[in-house]
């Protein structure tokens, strides 16, 4: 099934590369437009898939973007942003959030051997950490409490914060098990990051009461300081997306300027290189925080999916996010079809 639909992209993609759509959405949608390209993980395997790019994909994706379109960096389209005038149309910038370890491993030598310049939105917290995204150490301990849900469903008061409990049982009971993750993940969302914290140690605490074993991942999965140092390439900029990934909007403001501000401080100590850029976790903001990064940072990014133009605010960026299947034909490769008419798809979501 999954399969015939790709095909059907595919098929569509190549009638509208070679029809007057093509052409008009060029010459006239994104002209004086920039399109920032949003990637993640650039690796084979990710329990999120809808984060993940190959890296045999990003390559080729790469290769064609550079030969097909002008690449500015985000220094550039800051810079220029006021009077626009010397930003090529159609031009793209490509970003990378959170500070996979893939970015030094897979992404940056494909960078670098064509020059494209790129901003890396660094979680200092995670840098040269052992720690992991929540939401992968949330998918490892649901495997375990998913086959053992007997146990689980008998147990009174798991999760200490009564809602969280309640939604998980509801969802365990009712839902389909590749549906929990993700709609848990969509719940937890709505608390602050303490909440989030608590929730993930109660039922590591469950699982190991009842001593069931969890698949812990040895691997690391952030980039570290030396990595970041060893790149040292002024095509690659430092950019800044907080201390510890927190949801902002669900935050204090006391702590919200913390976040926007030490992660800034750290990265600048650490490389001493400029973090001039930033983007909000999960995309979640508002007028004061925009307020508060505006105080250090040239440029913001969110996680709206849209294009840039003259009329957008350089502290609320949208961008286009990449994923494998955006870019890509039913056999797994790349194909600039495909990835053209997706973008075109987003460009008429607007
Ligand atoms: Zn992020």
């Amino acid at each position: 099934m999954l399969n015939l639909r790709r095909c059907i992209k595919f098929i569509a993609a190549i009638i509208f590369y070679y029809s007057g759509i093509f052409i008009f959405y060029k010459r006239f949608i994104m002209n004086g437009k920039v399109t920032i390209l949003m990637f993640h993980r650039v690796t084979d395997t990710f329990f999120d898939i809808s984060l993940l790019v190959k890296q045999k994909t990003f390559e080729e994706c790469m290769k064609y973007i550079s030969q097909s379109y002008p690449v500015i960096s985000m220094d550039f389209l800051s810079q220029n942003f006021d009077t626009w005038e010397n930003i090529p149309d159609d031009s793209f910038v490509i970003t990378f959030d959170d500070g996979w370890i893939d970015f030094h491993d897979a992404a940056f030598p494909v960078l670098s051997k064509s020059k494209i310049p790129a901003t890396i939105y660094l979680t200092t917290g995670f840098v040269s950490s052992e720690c992991s995204y929540w939401q992968e150490r949330l998918n490892n301990l649901l495997i375990p409490v998913l086959a053992n849900r007997n146990i689980f469903l008998k147990t009174d008061t798991i999760i200490s914060i009564p809602e969280i409990d309640f939604k998980l049982r509801g969802l365990i009971s009712k839902s389909e098990d590749m549906q929990i993750l993700f709609k848990f993940i969509d719940c937890l969302k709505k608390f602050t990051h303490d909440k989030i914290m608590k929730t993930i140690s109660d039922l590591e605490e469950f699982l190991e009461e009842h001593s069931i074993k969890t698949s812990r991942d040895k691997h690391r999965s952030f980039i570290n300081w030396n990595e970041l140092n060893n790149i040292n390439d002024s095509n690659i900029s430092y950019g800044s997306h907080t201390v510890n990934h927190m949801i902002l909007t669900n935050e204090q403001t006391n702590v919200v300027e913390d976040e926007i501000c030490k992660s800034k401080e750290i990265i600048e100590k650490e490389t001493g290189r400029k973090a001039l850029h930033f983007c909000y976790p999960n995309g979640n903001y508002n007028d004061g925080m925009k307020k508060i990064v505006s105080k250090s940072y040239k440029s913001a990014c969110t996680t709206n999916s849209g294009f840039v133009s003259k009329d957008s605010d350089i502290y609320s960026l949208n961008r286009i996010g990449i994923n494998e299947e955006m870019v890509t034909d039913w056999r797994g490769n790349f194909s600039k079809y495909v990835f053209t008419l997706s973008l075109f798809l987003e460009s008429i979501r607007q």
